[in-house]
């Protein structure tokens, strides 16, 4: 279907989810960490295991995670992530599942409620041991060139950035929360991710055999494009932006 009849379905919907990907955040100046350049071809990202085993582990995820806080200090939601955040007002929003790190969302006004952040997020630090949380800033802005890995000033456990680590398990509420979603949704809407890295493929395979429409949006072809009833290739603030326009004028 053309963006006409995609503009159609999604007015009358009050069960839309959104799955988010890297893709909408590029316009906020977030870089995808794995390109050239990217702070993870300058800092290694630490397997979990590694850092519960090693100190030395543990001192590069703080390098990593101090250099994305300089990085997230400066970044700010832009259209696509506000446009969501209208849907929620207008009480058409079930969901938002988002495989980002950098909090975007949630500083542009979706509420928790609405929100499932699969991989964990970047603006927080909590204890492994007691989970108590930590203020970012009162973490980051102690790490001088030279540190050790902080720890908890409650129990003496390991701090860590409250993103899920590889090899680290995925949370179970947060997945639970997605895959309902998934199989409830009518409109079914992909934003920003390449769809290639697992379980994040499978949710909208769910919402598709459960009956809802698929929308795939996203700057490159994906693998579940032949799956999908609407599919956009290009500029995802330039997506909202028509779809808004078609919106506005019923
Ligand atoms: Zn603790």
């Amino acid at each position: 279907m053309n963006l006409e009849q995609f503009a159609t379905r999604v007015k009358t919907s009050r069960a839309v989810v959104f799955f988010t990907g890297a893709g909408i955040s590029t316009e906020s100046g977030v870089p995808d960490f794995r390109s050239p350049g990217g702070v993870w071809t300058k800092y290694q990202p630490v397997l979990f295991q590694d850092f519960l085993a090693s100190e030395s582990a543990r001192i590069q995820h703080w390098q990593l995670k101090k250099a994305t806080y300089e990085l997230f200090k400066t970044v700010e939601p832009n259209f696509a992530h506000l446009a969501i955040c209208e849907f929620e007002k207008r009480g058409q929003l079930l969901g938002l599942i988002t495989q980002n790190i950098d909090g975007l969302h949630k500083i542009a006004g979706t509420s928790d409620a609405k929100l499932v952040e699969l991989h964990g997020t970047d603006r927080l630090v909590t204890c492994l041991k007691c989970a108590k949380r930590y203020e970012p800033a009162d973490i980051y802005e102690d790490l001088g060139e030279e540190f050790t890995a902080p720890t908890c000033d409650a129990c003496g456990g390991f701090l860590k950035s409250a993103n899920v680590s590889f090899g680290q398990s995925m949370p179970v509420e947060a997945m639970q929360r997605a895959q309902s979603w998934s199989e409830q949704a009518d409109i079914f809407v992909v934003i920003g991710s390449s769809l290639q890295v697992q379980p994040a493929a499978s949710f909208p395979v769910i919402a598709k055999r459960c009956g809802a429409l698929l929308a795939i949006v996203n700057r490159d072809p994906t693998p579940l494009d032949d799956m999908a009833d609407f599919v956009h290739n290009g500029a995802i603030g330039d997506f909202f932006r028509r779809l808004q326009s078609k919106l506005g004028d019923s």
